[in-house]
């Protein structure tokens, strides 16, 4: 697939060696990549079903995430391009300069993606990348470095370095050598690194946790925003920092709109991932189970779903149904397929709520009224909201966190500027 160089013995004209040709064209490279983790869509996939229990539709999106990244950054390369400013006495330009290595500490719960997510833009705006994936799914990224070998990227451009976080992970924090830190998981170990960072000043993007409310107006189609709630909490079986874990509903319909969630709750598919009708697969380690289970707490009334028995790391669908506002359940990221529901009175008091917390990720309302669409989103202090939907993640859109969900913004039309500096340059005229 590569480029290769021919090294020619001119005595005999034997072939002394074949090696891959450096690229003279990022963006080819890149597409090139692209193209090859596409022909592996199925494998990358199944690898994911196997290591993270993702179910296989999921899987299979998030291999396609990583091949569409690749492309949108590959057309980036090209529009990278910096700024001509009117100045007296010169002209001044700027340039985008690519700072170096780049350190991608990556979490388990979307292994893939999100190592793309810091991988695509950051090769794209001419830096190299050590992708560090978390202790429990370290698979799909190994896989991932051998598939740009195949494609051209010389070696040095892109490394795994599979490792414990307070071990590979420290190392690329503290290592003179890397110019910047992506990282994505706990806001625990985000603050900690962030720290570490202060010491050399170097540049770092924090992706962390979240809380993220659901709104449900009176107004809204109820029957569509219950229909979209139960997997926009239990999609990855809630190991996703976008997953809306605070339904808020209005008073006046807030026994309407439990009638109709109950049952999609109820009736959710959890089992096999590998199997195509799963909707939702076990919890990644025994760990992240008894986490979960240590949030519903037995005086705790919910809505539950059914989960298989027997050996895996099952947790059924459940929705907490009257924990108080302030309960550990409805403040703290559960991680798992938990979410509470709670009323509010009205667009004052939805606001309030969906803003009562640390965290600010994503969020979804639901209304017919587009001017309450637009106030309620201004007003809600979180980097990605949805109206009317749940969607969170788009390469092409910008994505990251408010408060304490994050630092900085990756995906979108700038994601390849947030692994540059920018370097200004005055050229006098009048020498
Ligand atoms: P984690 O913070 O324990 O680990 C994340 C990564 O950091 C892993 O690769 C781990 O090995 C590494 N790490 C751990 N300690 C480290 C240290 N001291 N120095 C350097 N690296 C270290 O998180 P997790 O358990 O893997 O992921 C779950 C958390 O991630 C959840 O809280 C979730 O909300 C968050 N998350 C956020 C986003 C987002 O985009 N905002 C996306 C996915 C996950």
């Amino acid at each position: 697939m590569s480029d290769v160089l021919e090294v020619l013995n001119p005595a005999t004209e034997e072939t002394v060696a074949t090696i891959p040709a450096a690229p003279a064209d990022r963006a080819r490279l890149l597409r090139r990549f692209a193209a090859v983790v596409d022909g592996h869509i199925e494998e990358l996939a199944l690898l994911e079903v196997r290591e993270a229990g993702h179910t296989i539709g999921n899987a299979r999106w998030e291999a396609g995430n990583v091949r569409d990244l690749l492309d949108f950054a590959a057309g980036g390369v090209e529009r990278l391009s910096g700024r001509q400013i009117p100045v007296a006495g010169g002209i001044d330009v700027t340039f985008l300069e690519p700072l170096g290595v780049i350190g991608v500490i990556a979490p388990w719960n979307f292994p893939m993606p999100i190592a793309a997510w810091g991988l695509a833009p950051a090769l794209a705006a001419g830096n190299a990348v050590i992708l560090k994936p978390a202790e429990t799914t370290p698979l799909t990224a190994l896989r991932l470095a051998e598939l740009a070998l195949e494609a051209g990227i010389p070696e040095y451009l892109f490394q795994v370095l599979p490792g414990r976080g307070t071990v590979a992970g420290d190392a690329l924090v503290e290592h003179p050598g890397v110019a910047k830190i992506v990282f994505t998981g706990s806001t625990r170990v985000g603050k900690q690194i962030m720290a570490k960072c202060a010491d050399r000043v170097k540049r770092v993007t924090l992706e962390l946790g979240g809380k993220s409310p659901n709104i449900v107006f009176a107004d809204a189609d109820l029957e569509a925003a219950a229909a979209a709630a139960p997997m926009a909490f239990l999609d990855n079986t809630g190991q996703d920092c976008c997953a809306r874990t605070r339904i808020l509903v209005q008073r006046s319909a807030y026994d309407r709109f439990l009638e109709l969630l109950a049952p999609g709750i109820e009736s959710v598919v959890v089992g096999d991932p590998a199997d195509e009708k799963t909707q939702m697969g076990p919890l990644i380690s025994r760990a992240q189970l008894e986490r979960v289970r240590s949030y519903v707490t037995d005086d705790l009334t919910a809505v539950r779903g059914r989960a298989p028995e027997g050996p895996g790391f099952w947790y059924p669908p459940t929705l907490v149904t009257d924990a108080g506002p302030t309960a550990p359940v409805a403040t703290e990221e559960v991680f798992g397929p938990v979410a509470v529901v709670l009323p509010f009175e009205d667009e004052e008091d939805a606001v309030r709520l969906a803003n009562a917390t640390e965290y600010g990720l994503s969020g979804s309302l639901w209304t017919r009224d587009i001017g309450r669409a637009l106030r309620v989103s201004r007003a809600v202090a979180a980097g990605n909201l949805s109206v009317n939907s749940h969607s969170s993640v788009r390469y092409s859109t910008p994505f990251g966190g408010y408060k304490q969900s994050g630092l900085g913004r990756e995906l979108g039309p700038d994601a390849l500027t947030a692994f540059t500096e920018t370097k200004n340059v005055f050229i006098s005229t009048e020498a």
